[in-house]
């Protein structure tokens, strides 16, 4: 069994009717719960719970003191390659807009991982874009072989592999996993993927799992908020974190939440969320699941972002560039999308330490 299967026995769900019962009792009593179902879960997203965000940020922030303290841990994407044969409606890296495309050498991600390496970092996440003849499974392998040199932990972002091939990259260094399904919404989903291998909706829900079962130590999922209806999402992304957490309990399992921002092309088909729905995505998967790690990334802005850490964001992306080789090339590759937080690495500390956390860059060390 698979979360696909979960994902069908939910497709049909009716939101708007189990909306429509929720009272102010409901919210009260789910949050006098020492552990809440899906279904509370789920209630906490409603515009009923949204006149209870206080009580729930009050709940989620002793809940991510206990489970995480006030450490923020930093880390930054570095993109290798934005060759993609994908047509995501979405995306400035889709196939059908006219970009600038690169893909680093061997030796520029040497000297793209050195001067990252050089701001202190320790966690490094590299993304390609989704083509595996541009950016095969030895390139992956090969990159993250350099890049082990120079971080303790080392991610990827990249196409859907086969549990072999996510065995070949762990072998090679890799030891974090991020895999966005972009939209549950199954119909949106094929709406939105044009053309290309990503229109594959089940081989890219299934890819955590596979590489939970190839053993990797920590997987991050997410949805692209702003392709379907925030509640929606929010409340499959949290299903499929509980169901991996549960299923695979040797992993950390931790979830994103990012927003569409402006990028290369015309796609205006957006389902908007704004800053306190996203406040409340946020505090709703902290009370139902006190120990999975959330990802803030630099698509916010940073006055958002600083109000956001005490909330129970774990993880913050720092002196970021979405262009391949945008750390220390001078012929760069077009970038994703526009970031809104440009802070580098020294001033997102203090911006951390500011607000009376942590700013900690290595909590992992591989062996
Ligand atoms: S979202 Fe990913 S797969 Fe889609 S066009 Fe962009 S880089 Fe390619």
């Amino acid at each position: 069994m698979s979360f696909y299967q979960y994902y069908l026995a939910h497709k049909d769900f009716d939101f708007n009717s189990f909306f429509s019962s929720i009272t102010t009792t409901d919210i009260e009593r789910i949050l006098a719960k020492d552990k809440i179902n899906a279904y509370d879960f789920l209630s906490l997203l409603s515009p009923q719970a949204e006149k209870h965000l206080e009580s729930m940020a009050e709940k989620a922030q002793k809940l991510s003191l206990q489970h995480f303290g006030k450490a923020i841990l930093l880390f930054t994407p570095m993109y290798i390659a934005n060759h993609c044969i994908n047509k995501c409606a979405y995306c400035g890296f889709n196939v059908g807009n006219r970009i600038k495309r690169k893909k680093l050498t061997a030796e520029e991600i040497e000297q793209e991982a050195k001067a990252i390496a050089a701001t202190g970092l320790r966690h490094i996440l590299f993304l390609t874009g989704e083509s595996p003849a541009q950016s095969p499974v030895s390139y992956i392998a090969k990159a993250a072989g350099i890049l082990k040199k120079h971080f303790h932990s080392v991610g990827i972002e990249i196409y859907p592999l086969t549990e072999q091939e996510y065995s070949q990259v762990i072998d090679a260094g890799v030891d974090s996993l991020t895999v966005y399904q972009e939209v549950y919404d199954e119909g949106i989903y094929d709406k939105v993927h044009l053309a290309g291998p990503k229109r594959n909706y089940s081989f890219r829900l299934d890819a955590p799992e596979r590489a939970c079962r190839a053993k990797i130590r920590s997987v991050n999922i997410g949805a692209l908020l702003g392709l379907n209806e925030w509640c929606k999402e929010a409340f499959f992304t949290g299903l499929h974190a509980d169901y991996l957490q549960n299923k695979y309990p040797d992993v950390a399992v931790s979830v994103s939440l990012p927003r569409i921002r402006p990028h290369a092309g015309t796609f205006q088909d957006i389902f908007p969320v704004n800053d306190k729905s996203l406040v409340q995505i946020m505090l709703a998967l902290r009370i139902f699941l006190p120990y999975t790690g959330i990802t803030i990334s630099t698509r916010e802005r940073q006055e958002y972002r600083d109000h956001l850490i005490p909330l129970g964001v774990t993880k913050m992306s720092a002196g970021v560039s979405t262009e391949v080789g945008g750390h220390s090339s001078e012929d760069k590759g077009e970038g994703q999308f526009e970031i809104a937080d440009n802070r580098n690495v020294a001033k997102m500390k203090q911006a951390i330490l500011a607000k009376g956390y942590q700013p900690v860059s290595k909590d992992w060390m591989s062996f």
